[in-house]
């Protein structure tokens, strides 16, 4: 393993091995230790460089693709970045299609990182033919030597995280971690990483994390695909209308769902009480921790890590915007005064 201060070859080298750092104010009414493992130090910062270097490794050790080749993903912005970054790198062209609902930040980010991107409705079923899984099998069916990554379905998300986010957090924690909470959207994170700690102790809680408006947290318990659970909401990355393939439902003991409001709220007060600028996700797991806090879920020994999955930079024109905040109704008067903090001198 390389450390930061070496010199590395390329930006790759430094995909994994994110740091974990403690929570000091957000959760300190609660008993317990909290951690949070934050993923934006990532070369792309985001968890999904993990498996964008793995998936793609995976695929040319088996002889799949090779320099110059096509590499083709749905994304709400993370793992196309991710894939974007690593095709530079290693040579190949990548074709991202995202959901109208990412941000214009991630996919002008996407774009500058050389990807082509196509944007498709965010509000239409899965299998409709503008959905942005079909567009992509569209384009992999039409693209010669092309190779879809697939991320909702393929078993590999799982084991990236099987093999480089599980092992680190027992490292890091020294066997003391006692609840992983992380947020489920293709559900490789917390497949992965619980499927590892569950090996090392298996009564590790292992707590996902749902947005409402999806269909995950009902499948979770009772197996079954109620589509009247879905309507559309604001969280990207967090949650679907499908039951995706790269979650291991029998590794997660419960889902706690959160509103795109409290989750809001939560990601700005990390910035303004622990320093760390991350994504609405991080806002969206840390709202979980302190919805089973207030129910008096964890005791004094408890070693809780939440897993932060991105960097705040990416939402600069959505969470961390006033104006997007008033938009969606999430400012009443007092905390808007609270969080403007600003002053015009004329
Ligand atoms: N947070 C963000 C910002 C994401 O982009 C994603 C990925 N969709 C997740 C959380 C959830 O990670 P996973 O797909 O591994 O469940």
């Amino acid at each position: 393993m390389k450390h930061r201060n070496q010199v590395f070859d390329n930006v790759l080298d430094l995909v994994g091995n994110t740091p974990l750092i403690k929570l000091n104010k957000m959760a300190s009414k609660f008993k317990g230790n909290f951690y949070a493992k934050v993923e934006s130090f990532n070369p792309g910062q985001s968890s999904k460089d993990r498996i964008a270097l793995y998936i793609i490794e995976e695929a040319e050790k088996k002889g799949i693709l090779s320099p110059g080749d096509t590499i083709i993903e749905t994304t709400s912005g993370n793992t196309g970045f991710s894939i974007a970054m690593v095709s530079i790198i290693k040579g190949y062209d990548c074709v991202l299609a995202v959901s109208s609902k990412s941000s214009a930040d991630k996919i002008d980010m996407l774009k500058t990182m050389g990807a082509k991107v196509y944007v498709c409705p965010a509000h239409v079923s899965a299998d409709d033919p503008r959905s942005y899984y079909q567009v992509a099998k569209r384009l992999h069916e039409e693209m010669k030597g092309s190779v879809y990554i697939n991320q909702y379905f393929n078993e590999l998300n799982i084991d990236a995280h099987y093999k480089s986010t599980g092992p680190e957090i027992w490292k890091q924690t020294e066997g003391k971690i006692t609840h992983l909470v992380a947020c489920s959207g293709t559900g490789g994170t917390i497949s992965g990483t619980a499927k590892y700690l569950k090996e090392q102790n298996p009564n590790i809680k292992v707590i996902g994390v749902d947005a409402y408006g999806s269909v995950i947290k009902k499948y979770h318990e009772t197996r079954e695909f109620d589509e009247k659970e879905i309507y559309p909401y604001r969280i990207e990355g967090l949650g679907k209308n499908l039951i995706p393939g790269a979650t291991d439902f029998d590794v997660i003991d419960e889902f706690v769902k959160v509103t795109d409001e409290d989750s809001a709220h939560t990601a700005r007060l990390i910035a303004r009480t622990e320093g760390m600028f991350v994504g609405y996700t991080s806002g969206a797991a840390t709202q979980a921790i302190l919805q089973l806090g207030e129910k008096g879920r964890f005791k004094k020994d408890d070693y809780v890590v939440v897993i932060y999955p991105d960097h705040g930079s990416r939402y600069m024109s959505k969470v961390y915007s006033d104006k997007w905040m008033s938009e969606q109704g999430f400012f009443d008067s007092l905390n808007e005064a609270a969080a403007q903090n600003i002053e015009y001198i004329k």
